[in-house]
């Protein structure tokens, strides 16, 4: 969801870009001084830095692909057997469990492909890959992501008993010093504009603002989006015909309370 018409009075003059008060929670969270609101143990963050090697830096060629680079101190190109098995278990490695290394897994592949599935075997093939294997592979394609670095951060805490989440918080990143400041910032409820005869188009990309001004009829605001090439999505802008069209489905289709989906 990206755009929206809504309807509001000829006279509504919020400025263009910015964000509506009614979607901004005005009430601060106090956060965790300990954790700097981050909801993690000194122990995860600790790892997480490692993981990336962060402030340590020995940058080398990839051996895999051209004109690439990567920090070798880090822990995510140096993970041993026990970061191979966490990954594993939660089903992280497809590329190595999750393809058929024989016959019988091949054929239940051809059968899931046939029945319009996809290629994946929908259990482990039963092979573990070596942190080798593992640690090129992760060289060779786009690497991990932040839900493998999790996964490993977690399992390694665990074996070593140590906590994930930030003792003084327990895990929330608030440290609330006032009653009255936690009521007003967990009781806050957004609101829309005001509703009125007036056709406008706001962006819900962010949390919600006017892209264009305010107009008496839908064609003189897609007319209005011709000219100016408000942006449908991206760059991408449309004809006001075509703009018309994409409005008034929504206006009959999608309606909700002062906004209207397109
Ligand atoms: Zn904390």
């Amino acid at each position: 969801m990206g755009r929206e018409l809504k309807r509001v009075p000829m006279d509504f003059r919020w400025p263009i870009d910015k964000l509506w008060c009614g979607y901004v929670n005005p009430h601060k969270v106090h956060e965790c001084q300990l954790c700097a609101g981050t909801g993690h143990s000194e122990d995860y963050q600790k790892l997480h830095d490692s993981w990336y090697s962060f402030g340590k830096e020995e940058w080398v060629s990839n051996p895999f692909r051209d004109g690439c680079s990567y920090n070798r101190l880090a822990w995510c190109h140096n993970l041993d057997e026990k970061d191979v098995a966490a990954l594993v278990k939660s089903n992280r490695l497809f590329d190595f469990t999750r393809v058929p290394i024989n016959k019988e897994q091949k054929n239940i592949v051809e059968q899931k492909l046939k029945d319009g599935g996809n290629s994946w075997l929908p259990f482990n093939n039963g092979y573990i890959p070596t942190p080798q294997e593992v640690n090129e592979w992760s060289l060779k394609s786009m690497g991990h992501d932040a839900i493998n670095a999790w996964v490993c951060i977690k399992a390694r805490l665990k074996r070593e008993g140590k906590k994930t989440a930030c003792e003084n918080c327990k895990g929330t990143g608030e440290d609330w010093q006032s009653k009255k400041a936690k009521d007003l910032y967990k009781r806050w409820k957004s609101y829309d504009p005001p509703i009125g005869d007036g056709y406008q188009i706001w962006t819900t990309t962010s949390e919600g603002s006017p892209m264009t001004p305010v107009f008496p009829t839908l064609e003189e605001l897609c007319l209005y989006c011709e000219e100016e090439g408000v942006s449908v999505f991206g760059h991408s802008t449309a004809t006001k015909e075509k703009w018309f069209s994409m409005l008034s489905d929504g206006f009959v289709m999608h309606q909700e309370g002062s906004a209207i989906f397109i």
